[in-house]
């Protein structure tokens, strides 16, 4: 049987008698790429902030590597190995591309420290290669501030992939991207998905079916339908809950 990296049961958040979240269960199995859709307000954004401890659940519980993070703060859940990635990129504009990652690989060091100490031979393989893996080789000495949008997102997941989580969150990485570009971070997703787990929130369908197997559809807080992208599109309940838009 897969080893499961994420279990979350009878996952209920109230906001003020509000059910964001409704009795939701769901699993990833370690090593999976998972992408979440669902209309707008169907729960997706509460249910990662829930995972990494911004929200506390009323009811149920989630269990990473099998261990109950209730109550855990955010900084201590980052710790045990999940890393989210927000919509928007947070890199350092006035930092190089190259300096963004070394930040983060040295993250005991503090910034100053980093940027003038000559890093360790190990640190500066795992960035070469990270700079490769994100395809960002060519621009490692120029500044962030003049990446395109889509080159920012994939130096993000640079950054977060560089702190070696165990499981990666992923907040709608295409949003405003060219074609182009989505299909790049798409290739990304892919390739860090050989040896990571991911769930990655997504509306562009496009996109979904690039780089999805495996798909959870979300409504009004909790799980619809799960399964590949063709029996999803498919399901009269997921036509239903996307045309009544
Ligand atoms: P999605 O990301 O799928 O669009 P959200 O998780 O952002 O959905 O929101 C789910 C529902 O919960 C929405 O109806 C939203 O208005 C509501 N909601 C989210 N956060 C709060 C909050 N802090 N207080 C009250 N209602 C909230």
């Amino acid at each position: 049987m897969s080893e499961k990296i994420l279990e979350i049961e009878n996952l209920t958040v109230n906001f003020d008698g509000f059910k964001a979240l409704n009795n939701l269960n769901f699993h990833l199995n370690k090593g999976e790429l998972r992408v979440i859709i669902g209309p707008n307000g169907a729960g997706k954004t509460t249910f990662l902030d829930v995972i990494t401890g911004k929200v506390q659940p009323t009811q149920g519980r989630v269990l990473f590597k099998g261990k109950n993070l209730k109550k855990s703060p955010e900084y201590k859940i980052a710790r045990l190995g999940i890393g989210r990635k927000f919509q928007t990129p947070r890199v350092y504009l006035n930092l190089t591309v190259k300096e963004n990652l070394d930040l983060v690989t040295n993250k005991n060091k503090n910034v100053i420290s980093t940027l003038f100490s000559k890093p360790k031979k190990e640190e500066k393989t795992s960035v070469l290669s990270l700079l490769e893996t994100i395809g960002l080789s060519t621009k490692a000495h120029l500044k962030a501030a003049l990446l395109s949008h889509g080159e920012k997102q994939r130096l993000e997941i640079g950054m977060l992939v560089a702190q070696s989580p165990d499981l990666l969150l992923v907040d709608e990485p295409v949003a405003g991207l060219t074609d182009e570009e989505t299909e790049n971070v798409g290739n990304l997703l892919i390739a860090l998905a050989e040896s990571h787990s991911i769930i990655v929130i997504e509306h562009d369908m496009e996109f979904v079916r690039q780089i999805a197997k495996q798909v959870t559809v979300l409504h009004q807080g909790t799980v619809l339908c799960e399964g590949v992208m063709d029996e999803v599109q498919n399901d009269p309940r997921v036509i239903e809950v996307y045309l009544g838009q």
